[in-house]
């Protein structure tokens, strides 16, 4: 059974996100909130504002207009400092993995905490180590990213997220950029990850996955959130949502 979501306090809220990019607005007066312990799946068409409405979340873009609050705290988007934090507390997942092609995966996930969390060696390759550990990456650890499936990369991404430490993780189309048998291998780190009480915000389009797991549907369309809810409410055969419609049609 799904935990109910929401009991937990809001960790990151969106308050009338407006991004334009190359003249268009792409993300349109969005709001949403994440309480403690939420998975929210993102979804919708593409070219609905996902991506971007993830990156405005950790100021990757900074937004045009809108607030955000982490902890209930207002970020100033002209603070360095505000931004810095943000990001340190908001972890992202990228479909093409980020990794660092000259590293190992332990120097991968060891190299952030060096620089950001100015660990020394020692402190920072345990905690690589044990992050590595828990996606099942003992084994692999010294080797390159072009040694690694496209599966472990992405495992090792989300190693290097958890080892910063996150109240949110972010995660844009983890699987999309996976052969099709090499994506349950980080579903289940999701799944486990969910299970264990991370707040995420993932777009995908692993919808029966997601349906399984996720307190909320975020339905995008054309830089709107234009459905929120309950899975199983949204895709009920008589719900007549455009979630339906849209989940019908790619799965
Ligand atoms: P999704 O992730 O839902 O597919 P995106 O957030 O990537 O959607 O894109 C939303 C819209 O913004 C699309 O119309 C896309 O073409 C446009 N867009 C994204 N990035 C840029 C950019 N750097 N410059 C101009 N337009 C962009
Ligand atoms: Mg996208």
């Amino acid at each position: 059974m799904t935990p109910p979501n929401g009991t937990g306090p809001v960790v990151l809220e969106a308050r009338g996100i407006v991004k334009e990019l190359g003249g268009n607005t792409v993300l349109n007066h969005v709001d949403l909130t994440l309480a403690k312990g939420d998975l929210k799946v993102l979804i919708g068409p593409s070219g609905s504002g996902k991506s971007t409405l993830l990156q405005c979340l950790n100021l990757l873009h900074i937004p045009e207009d809108g607030q955000l609050l982490l902890d209930g705290t207002p970020v100033n988007f002209k603070k360095k400092t505000d931004l810095y934090q943000l990001r340190q507390k908001v972890g992202m997942i990228f479909q093409d993995f980020n990794l660092f092609d000259h590293l190992s995966a332990r120097q991968n996930v060891a190299i952030a905490l060096k620089k950001v969390k100015k660990q020394a060696k020692k402190q920072a390759h345990d905690r690589a180590c044990e992050e590595l550990a828990r996606v099942g990456l003992s084994n692999k650890m010294e080797l390159y990213p072009a040694q690694l499936s496209g599966g472990q990369k992405q495992r090792v991404s989300i190693a290097r997220a958890l080892a910063m430490d996150p109240e949110v993780l972010l995660l844009d189309e983890p699987t999309s950029a996976l052969d099709p048998e090499l994506i349950s291998e980080v579903l289940v780190v999701i799944r486990d990850l969910a299970k264990a009480g991370m707040t995420m915000l993932m777009a995908t389009h692993q919808i029966s996955f997601s349906a399984g797991l996720a307190h909320e549907f975020v339905f995008m369309e054309n830089g709107r959130i234009t459905e929120q809810g309950v899975p199983s409410v949204l895709l009920a055969e008589n719900s007549g949502s455009r979630t339906r419609d849209f989940c019908a049609k790619i799965s």
